[in-house]
């Protein structure tokens, strides 16, 4: 019998790879290996991939940029999927943009802006790609995908569907899709306004600057935490005391208290101590208990904290 090792090296060439550490796939820069990964260039490849890890009874999971993540330094065992599946189109006349879920927001957030068409721009400010985009819900500057998303194709057990937006219950930075492991976000429909690219290109200069001045450079997952109603979770762990507080290699940024930094060589171990420490020190100082936007994944798949 062909081992799952065999079935993917001969589905999938070169694009397929054995004990692949994770932290160059990710933005944190943190990650051991994975036992298995396939970079995807299409949503075929997707599909194909997820079909043979089922086959063959191997975990999966799909990873798009990998900035809102932090993978363990043991790893994850089974087969990642990383999702390279780019391509995208504009129709400045209907105002869609159709794009494969491995399309980057910042390229569909400069590209529809030049296009003439106004509602992604906040987009060039998210290091991701549409599906984790559309299973976030990712959003900044007061936009967000639930604003725009007209629909999306899915892989769901074995088949493609495509279901309206309402479909996935967006919400604040998350929707039913996060609940919902075994459903791979295939493809997007967005729809925008057409308008003024000078006014649209204005924006994206405008959200460009702003990051610029507020968000630090080295590598991070962006904000580690979600806004607890009425409260900026940066402002909690600011007023806690805790901007620079580092463990290991890792800092809470100076910058800007609700991101964590890797100053070069941190271990996930190293971030998920400040975590805790950020945590522990709200919840103490403040009685308010911080949840995680970052997505913690282990060996065995998604961790939750205690
Ligand atoms: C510097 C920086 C700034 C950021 N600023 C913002 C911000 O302003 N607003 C904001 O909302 N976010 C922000 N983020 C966080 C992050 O960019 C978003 O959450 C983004 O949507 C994640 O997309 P991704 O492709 O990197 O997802 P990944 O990190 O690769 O994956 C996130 C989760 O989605 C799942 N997933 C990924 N692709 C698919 C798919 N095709 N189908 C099904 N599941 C999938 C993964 O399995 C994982 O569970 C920032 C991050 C950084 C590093």
């Amino acid at each position: 019998m062909t081992t799952f090792a065999e079935a993917l090296h001969a589905r999938f060439g070169a694009a397929a790879r054995r004990d692949e550490p994770l932290a160059r796939y990710t933005s944190f820069r943190i990650g051991g290996p994975a036992d298995f990964l396939v970079v995807a260039r299409s949503p075929t490849d997707i599909i194909d991939a997820v079909a043979l890890a089922e086959e063959h009874g191997v975990p999966w999971i799909v990873l798009g940029r990998g900035s809102n993540v932090l993978i363990d330094d043991a790893g994850i065992r089974g087969l990642v999927i990383r999702n390279d599946a780019t391509a995208f189109t504009i129709d400045p006349a209907s105002g869609v943009v159709a794009a494969e879920s491995g399309a980057r927001m910042p390229s569909l957030g400069a590209q529809s802006a030049r296009a003439g068409l106004h509602g992604l721009e906040w987009a060039v400010g998210i290091p991701g790609s549409v599906g984790g985009a559309v299973v976030m819900n990712a959003g900044a500057h007061g936009g967000c995908v639930a604003d725009v998303l007209e629909s999306a194709e899915l892989l769901d057990g074995g088949r493609r569907i495509v279901l309206p937006a309402a479909a996935f219950a967006h919400a604040y930075r998350t929707s039913r899709l996060q609940r919902e492991r075994h459903r791979v976000v295939l493809s997007a429909r967005f729809r925008l306004a057409p308008g003024d690219p000078a006014e649209a290109l204005a924006r994206v200069r405008e959200y460009r600057r702003h990051r610029q001045e507020t968000q630090p450079n080295d590598p991070g997952a962006g904000s580690i935490f979600r806004n607890p109603p009425g409260h900026a979770a940066g402002a909690l762990i600011d007023q806690a005391g805790l901007k620079g507080a580092r463990r290991g290699n890792a800092l809470i940024s100076p910058r800007h208290a609700n991101f964590i930094v890797n100053a070069g060589g941190a271990s996930a171990e190293d971030v998920r101590a400040l975590i805790q420490l950020a945590r522990e020190e709200v919840a103490r100082r403040f009685g308010i208990v911080l949840e995680t936007e970052v997505e913690l994944i282990g060996p065995t798949g998604r961790m939750s904290l205690a």
